[in-house]
């Protein structure tokens, strides 16, 4: 009760400065872009860099379709369990995403990269950044080790989203921080019933960054997928992190099941001296089926009271033999 009180008053004790409370939407949109693969064979040697990765470039075309809008959270995994060296997959989830990156110096790239249209609510005007293979797989392993500061050292990776470099500090860590904060410069209202703060991501690399202070801000746990090992965050806790990883691991767990089940049952009927063969005849016959594979649970359950039945008419025999042996 006491939370609600103290956070809705718009005012706070310290009158020079004003605070509220809003919703805030975080919407990806995806300016679309075809990718393709070129070879830069002029790319020499550098020490630590694997050559071949940084001599294939992902060159982006800007396209002027419609602007989708996905969720970031969901792309942000499916960027974590990437494999960046399967060339295929990897366009595949560059054209799904868009625009990785952009330039917005004046001539930083050709013609069929230039954008210059409205995103949702925000004015893009830039180039959309072509990079290595090398560049893609760095930004895989920072945003891998992100995840796990998230996980265990909340403080330092709070550290590195704080106030911009001291004035003194090198270039490239100004720039370095003015990009890492590029999406959630564009915060605005939306003004609907009540006023809703919207922060939009529209490149892979803006993406990253959103999620991370969400993530941060919300508190959220981070869990690790149990069929993928990815990590990610969800509100309620999941054990996946996505709706094919849990399908995948759904149909696993059901096939160990089945096969369980069907050791169980030729166990069962090894013990009363009933075949395997005669199992199988029975199962083909029971339910049309060409091999046990086929059979579900609960035809299986029907097999094991067969095969139960089964051995009670044998033990029966056996003892009425022995009775007849006796009497
Ligand atoms: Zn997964």
């Amino acid at each position: 009760m006491g939370y609600r009180k103290k956070y809705s008053k718009t005012i706070t004790s310290d009158s020079s400065i004003r605070h509220v409370a809003v919703r805030v939407d975080f919407p990806y949109f995806r300016i679309p872009v075809s990718w393709s693969v070129i070879e830069d064979p002029d790319v020499e040697e550098v020490e630590g860099k694997n050559l071949q990765d940084e001599r294939w470039v992902f060159v982006p075309e800007v396209k002027s379709g419609p602007i989708k809008q996905l969720d970031p959270f969901k792309l942000r995994s499916q960027f974590l369990k990437l494999d960046i060296d399967d060339e295929d997959q990897t366009l595949d989830f560059l054209n799904y995403i868009g625009v990785w990156n952009i330039n917005e110096q004046t001539g930083a790239g050709a013609d069929s990269m230039r954008i210059e249209r409205a995103v949702g609510h925000r004015y893009v005007s830039g180039y959309a950044a072509y990079f290595t293979v090398g560049e893609l797989k760095r930004a895989q392993k920072r945003a891998e080790h992100q995840m796990r500061q998230l996980e265990t050292n909340r403080d330092k990776l709070r550290a590195s989203f704080g106030p911009p470099p001291h004035q003194d500090a090198e270039e490239v860590d100004h720039l370095d921080h003015a990009a890492r904060t590029r999406a959630l410069n564009d915060f605005h209202f939306e003004w609907k019933q009540q006023p809703i703060g919207v922060i939009q991501a529209v490149t892979g690399h803006e993406m990253l960054s959103v999620t991370l202070q969400i993530d941060l801000f919300t508190g959220a746990k981070v869990d690790v997928c149990e069929k993928c090992h990815v990590r990610f965050t969800a509100d309620p806790k999941r054990r996946y992190c996505n709706d094919l990883c849990m399908r995948a691991a759904k149909q696993k767990e059901h096939r160990a099941k089945l096969a369980e089940m069907k050791k169980k049952l030729f166990a069962l009927g090894h013990e009363f001296h009933i075949p395997k063969g005669d199992i199988k005849k029975a199962s083909y016959e029971k339910f049309g089926v060409a091999s046990l594979t086929k059979l579900k649970v609960g035809q299986l359950d029907e097999l094991a009271v067969w095969v139960a039945n089964k051995a009670e008419q044998k033990s029966k025999y056996k003892n009425k033999k022995w009775e007849a042996k006796t009497v």
